[in-house]
Order: structure tokens, then sequence, then C-alpha cells
């Protein structure tokens, strides 16, 4: 199963949502407008003739007090949108949310809608339309939908690295969920040219790394942050390595292992032994997702609020799905199998 997250557009527009860089933005451009208008007026007032400066005066004092009532409308928002808790409001449809998406400057207003697709035949097995923006804690709720369909007890599952939480992650493997996705790469040593955590190998039988320099880093103890625990290693040789400046500038480099460490590392380990299957991933979300943004054109979303847009996406899926079947099994032998089920 692949699974993948689509942002589909609400019927709100971005104009009326409000987040708090949004409103921040606005005021700055309202504050830098008025402010414009002010300086113009005053240079009237100085230079123009009289008939010109009152008409020129009056279109600019109008300008300003246009501006002066949409900064406390504003005003009036931003209140609403600091009440609420995801501190955002969105006029229209009250229930759409800001979503980033990947194209620079393109985030739309709308749903983000999460589905497991079978890499085989491209039918959608689950679907659950959120207003949830990333995809972060989106992994193993998904996945678990998708064994609840197919009624099965294991699962194997493709995401991209938007998925990445090393909570979902335990989470599918003890509802045992295979998961293959890649790690985000979150330091930027690796571009400077220094040693990453990567370059550090576990011996899982010595409970140790080895690290660039062929030394040994052993455990010395754990802690915990945030409710997980982690194991701590070094070696006390770092100060006398040849390669330290490319490791750390501390006295020793210290590696960090959390508890479950293992599962990540198999996760990394299947994804080294099948690179394909991110290929696979890619090529198999493409098809449904593709198909569904064009029948339902550029608006996206009819309806608003989740419970409604939730119902109009299970009808796209459905059409999807069944005409995926009519493709594939063609609509006789369809048909023959529902009169038959
Ligand atoms: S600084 Fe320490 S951990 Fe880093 S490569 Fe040298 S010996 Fe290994």
């Amino acid at each position: 199963m692949a699974i993948d997250g689509a942002k589909f557009k609400a019927v709100n527009t971005r104009d009326r949502n409000f987040t708090k860089g949004k409103v921040k933005r606005r005021r700055e451009q309202i504050e830098e407008s008025v402010a414009r208008y002010l300086h113009q007026l005053d240079s009237a007032d100085r230079q123009e003739p009289s008939l010109a400066r009152t008409t020129k005066t009056a279109r600019l004092t109008d300008k300003i007090t246009m501006l002066r009532e949409e900064m406390g409308r504003l005003e009036e928002r931003e209140a609403l949108m600091l009440a609420t808790e995801d501190q955002q409001i969105s006029l229209t449809d009250p229930d759409a949310r800001s979503m980033a998406t990947s194209g620079r400057g393109s985030g739309m207003v709308g749903y983000n809608v999460q589905s497991a697709v079978d890499t085989k035949h491209h039918l959608i097995v689950a679907h659950e339309v959120t207003n949830v923006g990333t995809d972060r804690a989106q992994l193993a709720h998904i996945a678990k939908r998708t064994m609840a369909a197919l009624q099965v007890d294991k699962l194997d599952v493709v995401a991209d690295r938007g998925y990445f939480s090393s909570d979902e992650i335990l989470d599918c493997h003890k509802a045992n969920i295979t998961v293959s996705l890649p790690k985000p790469q979150t330091s930027n040593n690796r571009l400077k040219g220094k040693f990453v955590k990567a370059d550090f190998r576990y011996v899982k039988e010595d409970d140790a790394y080895i690290c660039p320099a062929g030394e040994r880093l052993v455990y010395h103890f754990k802690n915990q942050e945030n409710g997980k625990t982690f194991h701590r290693y070094w070696t006390n040789v770092c100060q006398h390595c040849a390669i330290k400046d490319q490791c750390t500038t501390d006295k020793q480099r210290r590696i960090t292992r959390w508890e479950h460490e293992d599962i990540l590392d198999e996760v990394q380990r299947r994804l080294d032994e099948q690179p394909e299957k991110m290929r696979m991933r890619r090529e198999t979300v493409e098809h449904p997702f593709g198909t569904i943004k064009c029948w339902m054109g550029y608006t996206h979303f009819q309806m608003k609020k989740l419970k409604n847009v939730g119902t109009e996406m299970a009808l796209h899926v459905l059409a999807y799905n069944l005409k995926r079947v009519i493709n594939i099994m063609g609509i006789r032998p369809l048909t023959a199998a529902m009169m038959a089920a």
C-alpha cells in the first residue's frame, strides 16, 4: 500500500482565511500604504495649485479612510482568530485550513486528504479527509484503517518523508504494519562536510557505535526527553583524533540513540535494499489524486465543513474505484461478481 496525503482546495479563498502570519503581513501593508498616502498629502499641501490640490487631497483622504476601515475589520478578525485553538479562522468554510504545498507561494486553503492506494491496481483502499496541514501524525491511523478495510492482520506500507515520525513508526510496528519511508535530512552538517549520525555505525551485539575514525563509542547513560528514553554514547579519545574538525567542536562527539531505534534502523535498511519502492509509491499515488483533481476541476470541493467535504470526497473515491475496477475487469465480469456477492 502506498500512503499519501494530497491537498484539495476548499470553497474558502485565501483572502478569507486569517492566520497570525497573514494578519501581520496585511497590517504591515496597510500601515505602509497609509504612511505613503500621508506623505503624498503633505507634498500636495505644499506644491499643488489650489484646485488640483483640493481634488488630490480628497482622493488621498478617501484612500486613507478606506485603509483605516480595513484595519478596523482586520483587528476584529484578528481578535476572533486569536480566540480559536489553532489561531486560524476561515470565513466561508470554517473547517478549511491554510495548507502549505510543495510549490513556492502556492499555499492554499483547503483539506488534506489521506489515502492508502494499492500499488498493483491503484485502487483507493482507505481514505480520510482531514484539516491538518501536515502528514506527520497520520501514518499509523490511515494504515490501521487500511488493515481494517482489507481485514488483514499485517500490512506493508510505503510513504514519503513527510510522514517520518518515530512515534508513528513505533505505533505501526506494534500493529504489525511494516513501514518503508525515508528519513528527512534535518542537519546541514553533511553539506558543510561534517559527519552526521548516519556516518556512525551501530553494532548491536556490543551496544556501541563505530565512528568514522574507527573508534568505539560506548554506552554511558540514558535519560528521558519528552517522554522518550534516549541512550548516550561516546569515546574519550576525541581530543586526540586527527579528523575531529569534521566531527565536533565539543570536547567529544556524543551520539544519542532512542530506545526503539532498532525499528528506525529496520526502516532504513528496507529502503536501502529496495530503493525502487519510493518510485513505485510516487507512481501509485499520482494516479488516483491526479484523476480525481481533474474531475473536480479548478475549484476542487463544492461543499463546506469537514463532514460534508468528507461525503463529497467519499463519492469521488467511490466513482474512481468503480471506474478503475471496470477498466481492470470489464463491466460484465464486474456486474457478475457483484450479483454473486
Ligand atoms: S572526533 Fe571522536 S567520534 Fe569523531 S571521528 Fe574522531 S574519535 Fe570519532
